[in-house]
């Protein structure tokens, strides 16, 4: 999961000198600290996606240099280290890009070395996502042993035609037989669908549903598809439902999951009681996280700043870069005049908001800052703000492009 940043940014800084600058806003203390690794392989790219992934270089597109990326991945943690000292690390999330195309000796060692270097919390959210197409049950077991305790699985769809057109490596069946090898060494699960495919109908939206929701794991992700710029699918767009037969989708997504036992409590999340994914949680609430691996983001916070990371994109490019001290490309100080908005695009996602408090306590900036746009959004029907709470009302959750965009710097 790519956390949610805002296209642009402001001042360039450096960050090895950051801590010592002063800035524009008082941070009252630090927010909750998450790390987020990048694996930026997969077997083949597929051609809606946007994310920081690259087919495996290897003869049977399943090679990665795995020894010399999990080298470049401690050197950047080791650098990294000065910027989050001594803070405890409550979540971890393996992302990609396929991160199962790593050996159980590659995971255990890369969860060896985090824990070697960070003070991990002992009940730790560890996070790993898995693309159908890669999954043996030796392995999975063995990346359990080492310390994985959530799995978020690709699945996209279980119908073998929709499968194609989104040009994923695996069929219904494969997708299947991951999910069965995820059940028998984890609990914790996440499986991911789209729907509004393209051809899809309502009623292969539901049977997607349907068998999703007959595993009964911990936790869904459900996304529109959406066609992003830059990739193949924007180039050569396929013909999609119109937007009734997606409202209608999502409707019955929507009392559907909630009649299984699942709490809608973010845009696109469905989670069973008590088992929201913890590390999400905190990109919404606009916690800290340290991002290392190809092209990773980051957000860290110091007492008179808030900044954002940005590692070197390509692999080869960025495992050279680490190894030579550099793996950072981009650091920028996000400025007082931005931290409204990126708070506000994060926490307005949530169905029960934020605690009111958690805007000062997160961007250093009282909460009459944005006190205007909440009144204004409350007239519109959009949001309810009261002394300790910031919530988005169902119209606001409908419209959520509109609301976060009243919150963007004039
Ligand atoms: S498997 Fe996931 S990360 Fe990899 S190319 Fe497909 S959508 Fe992108």
């Amino acid at each position: 999961m790519i956390p949610i940043v805002p296209a642009s940014a402001s001042v360039p800084v450096d960050s090895k000198q950051l801590w010592l600058k002063p800035g524009q806003i008082s941070l009252p203390g630090s927010p909750p600290l998450s790390l987020y690794v990048h694996v930026p392989w997969c077997v083949r790219k597929c051609p809606y996606c946007d994310f920081n992934s690259h087919a495996a270089p290897g003869a049977d597109n399943h090679e990665i240099p795995e020894d010399l990326y999990l080298d470049a991945l401690r050197a950047d943690l080791e650098q990294s280290l000065p910027l989050v000292w001594g803070r405890p690390v409550h979540t971890v999330f393996i992302g990609g890009g396929t991160p199962s195309l790593l050996s159980a000796a590659g995971m255990d060692r890369l969860l060896s070395d985090i824990r070697a270097l960070l003070p991990l919390d002992a009940d730790a959210e560890i996070t790993m996502e898995a693309n159908p197409g890669t999954f043996e049950a030796e392995k999975f077991a063995s990346y359990r042993a080492s310390g994985i305790n959530r799995l978020s699985i690709g699945i996209q769809s279980f119908n073998d035609r929709h499968l194609q057109a989104l040009g994923r490596i695996h069929g219904g069946t494969e997708a299947r037989r991951a999910i069965d090898i995820a059940q028998a060494s984890f609990d914790n699960i996440n499986l991911d669908l789209m729907y509004a495919l393209p051809g899809q109908t309502l009623q292969e939206c539901q049977a997607d549903v349907e068998t999703a929701l007959g595993y009964g794991t911990t936790h869904l992700s459900l996304y529109h598809l959406t066609l992003e710029p830059n990739t193949l699918f924007a180039k050569f767009p396929p013909a999609l439902p119109d937007d009734d037969t997606a409202y209608e989708m999502q409707d019955w997504i929507e009392a559907r999951t909630a009649a299984a036992g699942y709490r809608h409590y973010e845009t696109s999340a469905y989670a069973r009681p008590h088992r929201e994914a913890r590390h999400n949680l905190n990109y919404w609430r606009f916690g800290d996280y340290l991002g290392i691996g190809a092209g990773a983001h980051g957000k860290l916070s110091f007492p008179q700043r808030v900044l954002r990371q940005m590692r070197h994109k390509h692999p080869a490019t960025y495992m050279a870069q680490a190894m030579a001290g550099n793996a950072v490309q981009e650091a920028r100080d996000v400025g007082a005049d931005e931290l409204p908005f990126e708070f506000m695009l994060n926490a307005l996602r949530l169905t029960d908001g934020v605690p009111a408090s958690s805007f000062q306590d997160y961007t250093g900036l009282p909460l009459h800052t944005i006190s205007k746009q909440l009144a204004e959004a409350e007239k519109k029907g959009l949001l309810e703000a009261d002394l300790t709470t910031i919530r988005p009302t169902e119209l606001g959750r409908r419209f959520l492009n509109d609301l976060q965009e009243m919150f963007l710097k004039d």
